[in-house]
């Protein structure tokens, strides 16, 4: 394939965070981006070239869409499969719809990976309140069950220590098909971003380190406190994941490390938010990373120019109106980074900050206290 390059059109499905911070990178290279998302006034819409505000349904709205663009590529993995599958009959759409139809559903995905020889959780299909029973004596508690298709973040999942607790969840999660998943005591929480374009030339940004605050992410620091080995055997069980499921694009692995053995925990076929703390640490950020992927360009270097530690702001953050932006900007080194977003929910990912330091610790002191500030009360 011979390579887009700058002034070519990319089309992103889906119109948030991810998507304008890839636009962002996009147009600072001379791309023009094309955002298709259902709302109107997206983060992405916010800073692209066009958009289209319409469903994912919408078949004379995907066609149009697929005919303005010279690739496709997208920043959330709810999107239709089906959506994707009729775009890539018009256009090269990055990844594949074959990856997004395993990433998006936890039970395809936990399954693919097992049998593909990767290390998961012992984990058990559930579709019956009979496969329930089976499935705790498979897991042993306490355990986690999880809703099969569209969670993220925690959302459709609830902890179970015995059949009472589980039946109770299930009914809860309307008793859709689920995972019961064992609860792993991990020592800490780490992710892998890696690109890898149609040539199969892959890059990785090695392991960051994660911290979890009631299922959401806080905290990635990086380079992750691990030894080379253990950084080089979660690059090697990526590379062989995106040569088995032919990934093009960006993709994100988290896992849990217990000592130094890392269990799978999801995959997510696009930039993720612990890869954020690149743009400013690193050579190549993962949006240059997916832009270069999906057209067909080499990756760009990966290394770290320092290491750095990534703040989430969420909209707890404005529960007393606009937070003070005065507290975080008046010390230098802090990067500031808003979504746009103007509906601040609890839990809505609003922005984040990230700071450069001499080792990862040491920046995530730097992080966790300009977060401090802006949580103190006005
Ligand atoms: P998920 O939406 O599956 O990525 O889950 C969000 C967070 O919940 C993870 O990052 C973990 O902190 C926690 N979690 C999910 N599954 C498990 C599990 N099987 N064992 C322990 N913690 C889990």
């Amino acid at each position: 394939m011979k390579p887009l390059l700058p002034n070519a059109t990319i089309g992103m499905l889906g119109g948030g965070q991810l998507g304008r911070m890839f636009t962002m990178a996009a147009r600072a290279m001379g791309y023009r981006v094309h955002v298709y998302t259902s709302k109107p006034n997206s983060p992405t819409a916010q800073v692209a070239d066009f958009q289209t505000v319409a469903e994912f349904d919408d078949i004379d709205a995907i066609e149009k869409f697929a005919r303005s663009v010279d690739v496709v590529t997208y920043e959330f993995e709810n999107v239709p499969a089906a959506a994707v599958q009729m775009l890539e009959q018009t256009v090269p759409t990055h990844p594949s719809s074959k990856v997004l139809f395993t990433a998006q559903h936890r039970l395809r995905e936990k399954t693919f990976l097992s049998e593909n020889g990767f290390p998961v959780a012992r984990f058990f299909a559930v579709s019956t309140i009979e496969d329930l029973e089976k499935g705790l004596q498979h897991t042993g508690t306490p355990a986690i069950l999880k809703t099969a298709g569209f969670g993220y973040d925690g959302k459709g999942q609830a902890q179970v220590h015995d059949l009472e607790s589980a039946n109770a969840a299930w009914e809860n999660l309307d008793k859709t098909e689920a995972v019961l998943e064992e609860k792993v005591l991990f020592d800490s929480e780490v992710s892998l971003v890696a690109s890898r374009n149609a040539a199969g030339d892959f890059a990785h940004f090695g392991l960051i380190q994660n911290d979890h605050r009631n299922h959401i992410l806080h905290l990635s620091q990086a380079p992750a406190n691990a030894p080379d080995e253990l950084h080089q055997q979660a690059a090697e069980m990526v590379r062989e994941l995106c040569e088995a499921l032919e990934v093009v694009g960006v993709i994100c692995v988290e896992f849990f490390r217990r000592g130094d053995e890392l269990l799978i925990n999801e995959i997510a076929p696009r930039p993720h938010n612990s890869g954020h703390l690149t743009i400013e640490a690193c050579q190549t950020s993962q949006f240059e990373q997916q832009l270069r992927a999906v057209c067909g360009l080499p990756p760009g270097p990966t290394d770290f120019l320092r290491p750095a530690a990534m703040v989430n702001l969420l909209g707890d953050l404005w529960q007393n109106g606009e937070p003070d932006w005065t507290k975080v900007l008046s010390q230098s080194g802090r990067h500031l980074h808003l979504y746009g977003k103007d509906d601040a929910k609890p839990g809505r990912k609003m922005g984040h900050i990230t700071v450069l330091d001499e080792t990862a610790e040491l920046a995530k002191v730097k992080a966790e206290n300009a977060f401090a500030q802006l949580s103190r009360t006005k």
